[in-house]
């Protein structure tokens, strides 16, 4: 079998590609399925926790502020939306922490150049459960309720229903802040704790003597870098 080392680490990267939107996927489902309790007891309607989830879920820096507040002023009142937002995390991480360990087999047949190469890919991935253990929370700022009210590294006062994260500490700060920050940082600008684990990713590429087909064995983890 001659088969160019690129084609099979264009399968794995696309392979990697696809995971990625899924687990996107899976945790909006979990969300959706919060559990009703929560919903009966905070007078919340079922759109507003789908609206919550997709606060919680998308990528926050492309998300126009003026389209959550709007939708938020429905809400109650920001102590509800506060705590329905944590709860929701925590729901989130809960049932992931219930079967942590996550492998995944995936068989591929893909044509390249004229070449069809066939294959398993075999992915052991251990970063949610980190990511689970360590939480970190997006949520929106209520005064009282975070340890610090300004965030320590632009300086400024958080306004209220601003979106923040909250790292494992209990600090919080602006998204933009805090993404800046963790380019080149992994603590916490306020205390020094160790908070960021980064996606780390190791790939090994092999040929099975009993099937004698290619195996992409891939591993992603998180690192303190
Ligand atoms: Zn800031
Ligand atoms: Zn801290």
């Amino acid at each position: 079998m001659s088969v160019n080392a690129a084609s099979l680490d264009k399968v794995a990267d696309n392979y990697l590609l696809k995971f990625l939107r899924e687990t996107d996927e899976t945790r909006l489902n979990f969300y959706k399925n919060f559990p009703d309790k929560y919903i009966n007891g905070c007078k919340i309607t079922e759109n507003q926790v789908i609206f919550l989830s997709r606060i919680i879920s998308s990528n926050t820096t492309s998300l126009p502020r003026s389209r959550y507040e709007q939708m938020l002023r429905l809400i109650p009142s920001s102590k509800i939306a506060y705590k329905l937002m944590e709860k929701m995390q925590d729901y989130y991480y809960d049932e992931f922490l219930k079967n942590p360990t996550v492998e995944r087999e995936f068989y591929f047949d893909e044509n390249f150049c004229g070449t069809n190469v066939k294959g398993r890919i075999e992915h052991h991935d251990s970063f949610y459960v980190d990511f689970a253990t360590h939480r970190r929370y997006k949520l929106l700022f209520v005064p009282g309720k975070f340890y610090n009210d300004e965030c320590s590294i632009c300086g400024s006062e958080f306004d209220e229903m601003t979106l923040v994260h909250k790292l494992t500490c209990g600090h919080a700060f602006h998204f933009q802040c805090l993404d800046m920050w963790l380019q080149n940082k992994t603590s916490c600008p306020h205390c020094r704790t160790v908070v960021v684990k980064r996606l780390k990713k190791t790939k090994n590429i092999h040929i099975d003597d009993q099937s004698n087909e290619f195996v992409i064995s891939i591993q992603t983890e998180t690192s303190y870098k």
